[in-house]
């Protein structure tokens, strides 16, 4: 992903300032154009009021709103039988929180993924396979397909292989969560991608967990609607980052998708939101919303995120700084949900605006991960999706 040069540049001195690292790294900002600072920020005794004030407008919004969660998409309302009830209880919330479970998320679906990925090569074989056999083990009947293609890069023609898990392709609608599972080649080094993007993945292999008795239960009743998974290859761009190199396998599975029947009418507009996670796991990410259409959900993350740590179901607390931040974003970012979205799709962008620290370095490891904030992140995700399918 990069972050587009016309948009004010991310910077360090914002104040989402990551953990404390050895030694100062730069932080890489493709592009011409002079360094920015965020926007503004309001004297030191207004910081805490405003986002709560915001938050709880927005809270106060998106609770008088919240029924329906197909409306403003592109398909009709569902029937009433199919309306969100409204957010989960304490005790439902702490019940479905249990099904998280912080060692399986790090050490049986995160660190297999922690090495090279490039694509076509032995690295990315290896992620796909545990990809591919963690859903197969699950109860929920996941529809795996890999959509493999072969196309021209500067280092000549690529085999690349994404994997779109389903859990019932037939439903009509679809929450799609996306990542990608691909590496960067970086010049004279090995590139492990902790952050780019191994720990999306493992969110989403654990989200899939977590959620997998409801999964099943759900997958047998004939859903409206359902969960889908978008494993994406070749994210990375093989040298500069252009139109042609970046976003294969998104620019190739969204044509696909775009051109296949559905009863939605495509593959892609079946897609009621797609979620896309990247460059998450270091400490203190500052996730922006991207997008009006999107921005409803992006409310309802905040507002999640809000009552978790109210109830103190998060290691994230204040003084940090929430994850969701509701001031505009530093600028757009081109990532993999492109294709989707210039195809109409809506699309809810996970991305930490500043980038991590390590960002397209060789410090991109486990080491400079912080496990509280995956924890966090992946609480706070499984509420959206449990909420979002009325699970
Ligand atoms: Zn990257």
């Amino acid at each position: 992903m990069r972050q587009v040069p016309a948009g004010p540049r991310r910077a360090r001195a914002a104040g989402s300032s990551p953990a404390p690292a050895p030694g100062p790294l730069p932080v890489p900002v493709p592009g011409p154009g002079p360094s920015r600072g965020l926007l503004p920020r309001p004297p030191r005794p207004a910081r805490p009021l405003l986002p709560l004030l915001a938050l709880l407008a927005a809270a106060a919004v998106l609770f008088l709103s919240w029924p329906g969660g197909e409306r403003g998409t592109a398909g009709p309302d569902p029937p009433k039988s199919l309306r969100d009830p409204g957010p989960p209880s304490e005790r439902a919330l702490r019940t479905l929180l249990a099904h998280l479970d912080p060692a399986r998320l790090w050490g049986s679906l995160l660190r297999p993924l922690l090495h090279e990925r490039l694509p076509g090569g032995p690295g990315s074989r290896a992620a796909r396979q545990h990809i591919v056999s963690h859903l197969r083990s699950l109860g929920a009947r996941w529809h795996l397909e890999l959509d493999t293609f072969v196309a021209p890069t500067p280092r000549g023609p690529v085999a690349f292989s994404s994997v779109v898990a389903t859990v019932a392709p037939v439903a009509s609608r679809r929450l799609a969560l996306g990542c990608h599972y691909d590496t960067k080649a970086l010049p004279g080094g090995t590139f492990v991608g902790a952050t780019d993007a191994a720990v999306p993945c493992a969110l989403l292999l654990e989200l899939a967990a977590a959620l997998d008795g409801h999964l099943r239960e759900r997958g047998e009743q004939d859903p409206a609607l359902t969960l889908q998974l978008l494993f994406l290859d070749g994210e990375e761009a093989f040298e500069a980052w252009s139109d042609s190199d970046s976003l294969y396998g998104a620019r190739h599975l969204a044509a696909k998708m775009a051109a296949r029947g559905h009863p939605a009418g495509s593959e892609v507009t079946a897609m009621s939101l797609l979620v896309l996670l990247d460059l998450l796991g270091a400490a203190r990410p500052a996730i922006h919303s991207h997008f009006p259409e999107s921005h409803r959900w992006f409310l309802r993350l905040a507002t999640i995120e809000q009552r978790l740590r109210r109830l103190g179901l998060l290691y994230s607390a204040p003084p940090e700084p929430p994850f969701f931040r509701l001031e505009p974003p530093p600028g757009p970012v081109e990532d993999d949900h492109l294709p989707f979205l210039r195809r109409g799709v809506p699309v809810l962008h996970l991305i930490p605006t500043p980038f991590p620290r390590v960002w397209h370095t060789p410090g991109d490891t486990e080491a400079n991960l912080h496990p509280p904030t995956v924890q966090d992140l992946a609480k706070v995700l499984l509420v959206f999706v449990a909420e979002f399918l009325q699970l």
